[in-house]
C-alpha cells in the first residue's frame, strides 16, 4: 500500500463527502423555497380552488424559479389550480427565441409565447441616450394583462422576491417621498386582473443558488441595451451592505412591512390625529412620553440575547 494510494483514497472520500454535503444543502434549499412560497400563498390567499394562474416567465432566474416551485406545489396542494407559463417576446435584438419554448415543452407545462415588437416602438419613440424602461414596461404590462384575459387566467403571478420588495420600499421613500412598497397581492391598475407575487418571502440569494442547482437556461436581460435602473442598483447595494454589517437587518425590515403602527407615523389619512381624545384606559401602545425606546439587536440564527442582571 503506497503513500500515493492512501492519498488518492483520502481525496476521493473527501470528494464524496463534499458532494453529499452539497446535495443535503440543495435539498434543504428546495424545502425552504417550497415552504416560503407556500406560506406566502396561504398568508395572502393568493391561489384559490379552480384558479388559472398565468406565470409570467422572462427567462431570468426569478421567474424560472417561480414556475419551478409552483409546479412542485401544484402536485401536492390540497386544491386544484392550473398554471400557464407566458412569455412576452419583445423582439429585442439577439433574443434567443427558441430557449423558452424548448425549456417549457420539456417541462410539459402549458405555455404561450406572445410576440409583440415593443422594442421597435420604444426605440423609435424615446430619444437616444434616454432610458427605455418606463415606456417598455408600460407596454409590457398592458400586453400581459390583455393576454391574461384572453387565456382566461384568474391570477397573474410575477417573480418579484423579498429583496425586490424592500428595494421598492426604499426607492419610494427616497425618491417619491412615500411609505409604499410592492404588494404581495393587488388588483391591477386596469382593474381587471389580480396580480400575485408568490415569492414575496423568498430571499434573492436563495434564488441565485437555486438557478445554479437547476441549471436554468438564463436569457440575459441586457439585450435591449437600456441602462440598468441606477437608483434601484444603488438601493440594492445599500441593502446588501447593511446586511453584511448587520446580519438579520433585512429580515427585520421585511417583518416591519407586515407590522405597521399608523398611530406612530404622521399620516392624517391613516390615523385621526386631529380627533384624538384621552380615553382614561391604559394602553401599552399609547405614547410612552419620555421613556427611551428599547431596541434589541436583530436575532441572528444560532445566537440568543441573554439579559444580564445588574451587579
Ligand atoms: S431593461 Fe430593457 S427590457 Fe427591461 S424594462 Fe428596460 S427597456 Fe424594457
Amino acid at each position: 500500500m503506497s503513500a500515493q494510494w492512501i492519498d488518492d483514497k483520502l481525496e476521493s472520500s473527501a470528494r464524496v463527502q463534499n458532494s453529499m454535503k452539497i446535495e443535503r444543502e440543495d435539498h434543504k434549499l428546495e424545502k425552504r423555497l417550497c415552504r416560503e412560497v407556500g406560506r406566502a400563498i396561504v398568508d395572502f390567499n393568493m391561489i384559490e380552488e379552480g384558479d388559472k394562474v398565468m406565470v409570467c416567465v422572462s427567462g431570468g432566474k426569478d421567474s424560472y424559479a417561480m414556475l419551478d416551485i409552483l409546479l412542485k406545489l401544484q402536485k401536492r396542494a390540497p386544491i386544484n389550480f392550473e398554471l400557464v407559463a407566458v412569455n412576452l417576446d419583445q423582439k429585442q435584438p439577439g433574443f434567443p427565441e427558441h430557449v423558452l419554448p424548448e425549456y417549457l415543452s420539456k417541462l410539459g407545462v402549458p405555455f404561450h409565447i406572445e410576440n409583440q415588437d415593443t422594442y421597435s416602438i420604444v426605440t423609435r419613440v424615446i430619444p437616444e441616450g434616454k432610458t427605455l424602461c418606463s415606456l417598455c414596461s408600460r407596454l409590457r404590462r398592458g400586453i400581459l394583462y390583455r393576454v391574461a384575459g384572453e387565456l382566461g387566467c384568474t391570477k397573474v403571478a410575477l417573480g418579484h422576491h423579498r429583496d425586490d420588495m424592500l428595494q421598492t420600499f426604499f426607492l419610494n421613500m427616497f425618491f417619491a417621498a412615500k411609505l409604499k412598497g410592492m404588494p404581495p397581492k393587488l388588483v391591477s391598475d386596469d382593474g381587471k386582473n389580480i396580480v400575485i407575487r408568490p415569492m414575496a418571502y423568498v430571499a434573492e440569494k436563495d434564488l441565485t443558488r437555486w438557478a445554479q442547482v437547476r441549471d436554468f437556461p438564463i436569457i440575459p436581460c441586457t439585450l435591449c441595451g437600456s441602462q440598468e435602473n441606477l437608483q434601484r442598483k444603488q438601493v440594492g447595494n445599500m441593502l446588501r451592505e447593511w446586511e453584511k454589517k448587520h446580519p438579520g437587518r433585512l429580515e427585520n425590515m421585511f417583518s416591519a412591512l407586515q407590522n405597521i403602527v399608523p398611530s406612530h407615523l404622521m399620516d392624517n389619512k391613516r390615523h385621526d390625529f386631529k380627533g384624538i381624545k384621552a380615553t382614561g384606559v391604559a394602553d401599552a401602545d399609547g405614547d410612552k412620553a419620555f421613556d427611551a425606546e428599547d431596541f434589541t439587536e436583530p436575532s441572528i440564527p444560532g445566537l440568543s440575547v441573554i439579559a444580564l442582571k445588574p451587579r
